[in-house]
């Protein structure tokens, strides 16, 4: 296929819906060459054309959009507890999703059989109509962009050694005939579902910030994943907060990922909580094993000190890295994702406290900071927009689906 259709059909697939105007703008090329292009790729059902809109003044301009026919793809999360697999279509939309509970065993054949169980799952639900053609997994560990390959994952002990330079794409390929499979960091997939659906539509440098049992980011620059050359930059669980705190999985004391995660909080509320005069809704939560991330969410967003106070310090520890990351990177938004993004208010105030003493001015006045509102599928749903990329980023698959697309 000729290489200039290739690339009309992956300005279409970005920036979809988009007029052949617009397609000539991004382009360059003239409104005659995007019309023939446009045209080839139409006649191959390749795209498709949106009739124009009657009753509006002048003659609206047709809208184009890839055929979502074209692709199924399966995206999956594998989180230390639970992992989650979709089924999209070639636009990255959601067909169907899975979940599983993640079996911790330091085992590398159960991984693999796991994720091949998830696959046929969430594939069979949507009936055999479907067929796979890419599979992209998004995983909770550091993982090199670049190559695939899982280097740690310091949240999940112990069960870090079975993944740690396991070679996911391989073992895979060696059991499925489906390509391209990728895997990347789940939080890079889910800075990708935001910014194709969701809070961080239309941005082109903005920061997504997981905040869960660990803590990591994806940076967006000129509206493309930035990895940096080893493949991992974003890590802003590992970065110092407070060189006296508690040791953190990755060797170094008091990191971000272990002053503020999920298991953070709940180790601050254990630790107030022992104080048996503090008086605190959490108590009975406390007394009975209870307590959760939730539980002292709801609690503090009721009105109580205690747990207000915990989230208020998880939040300026957020806030005092993310005033150096802004800094050095000047966003135009951030986007706070993961559990403790449904402190909103709470986690916001606390976090914008902190850019406002420690950024500069002229950075932290032009950044907005907001919270996610993905739901539990974003990391999914992101790995199949990654592969989906990836797919669509060279002519292989198109030309053997479309052998009569060739040049004018
Ligand atoms: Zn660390």
């Amino acid at each position: 296929m000729e290489s200039s259709v290739l690339s009309i059909f992956n300005t279409i697939y970005a920036s979809q819906p988009v007029t052949r105007r617009a397609l000539s703008d991004i382009t360059g090329l003239s409104p005659n060459r995007v019309g023939s292009l446009v045209s080839q790729l139409t006649g191959a059902n390749l795209v498709l054309e949106d009739a124009p809109q009657d009753g509006t003044p002048g003659r609206p301009a047709a809208l184009l959009s890839v055929n979502s026919r074209v692709a199924q793809v399966v995206g999956i999360d594998v989180g230390a507890r639970h992992s989650r697999a979709v089924l999209t279509d070639a636009a990255g939309r959601v067909l169907t999703s899975a979940v599983h509970v993640t079996r911790t065993v330091p085992n590398r054949e159960t991984i693999v059989q796991d994720l091949l169980n998830l696959i046929e799952e969430v594939c069979a639900a949507h009936g055999a109509l479907y067929r796979l053609t890419a599979l992209g997994i998004g995983i909770q560990g550091i993982v090199d962009t670049h190559t695939g390959s899982v280097l740690d994952w310091p949240s999940a002990p112990g069960w870090a050694e079975a993944w740690r330079g396991l070679h996911v794409v391989e073992l895979l390929e060696e059991k499925l005939d489906v390509r391209p499979i990728i895997v990347d960091d789940s939080v890079r997939a889910m800075g990708e579902t935001a910014r194709r659906f969701g809070r961080a539509a239309g941005a082109s440098n903005f920061l997504y910030v997981f905040l869960g049992n660990g803590i990591g980011s994806a940076v967006f620059a000129d509206g493309r994943l930035y990895a940096g050359s080893h493949g991992i930059a974003g890590e802003v669980g590992h970065v110092t907060v407070d060189e006296e705190g508690p040791w953190c999985s990755c060797g170094n004391r008091g990191c971000l990922e272990v002053m503020a995660s999920t298991a953070a909080v709940l180790r601050r509320a254990r630790e107030r909580l022992a104080e048996p005069r503090l008086m605190s809704a959490l108590r009975d939560r406390f007394v009975n094993d209870e307590l959760t991330l939730s539980t002292v969410i709801e609690a503090a967003l009721t009105g109580d000190k205690v747990a207000f106070q915990i989230l208020d310090e998880t939040g300026t520890f957020v806030g005092k890295v993310l005033a150096i990351a802004l800094n050095i990177l000047g966003p135009e938004l951030v986007v706070l994702g993961g559990p403790l993004a449904q402190a909103e208010e709470i986690l916001l105030d606390a976090v914008e406290r902190q850019v406002r003493l420690r950024a500069l001015p002229h950075v932290w006045k032009q950044v907005s900071i907001i919270c996610d509102d993905q739901g539990e599928l974003a990391g999914a749903q992101g790995a199949a927009l990654r592969a989906l990329d990836t797919l669509f980023s060279s002519n292989t698959y198109l030309e053997r689906i479309v052998p009569h697309v060739v040049t004018p």
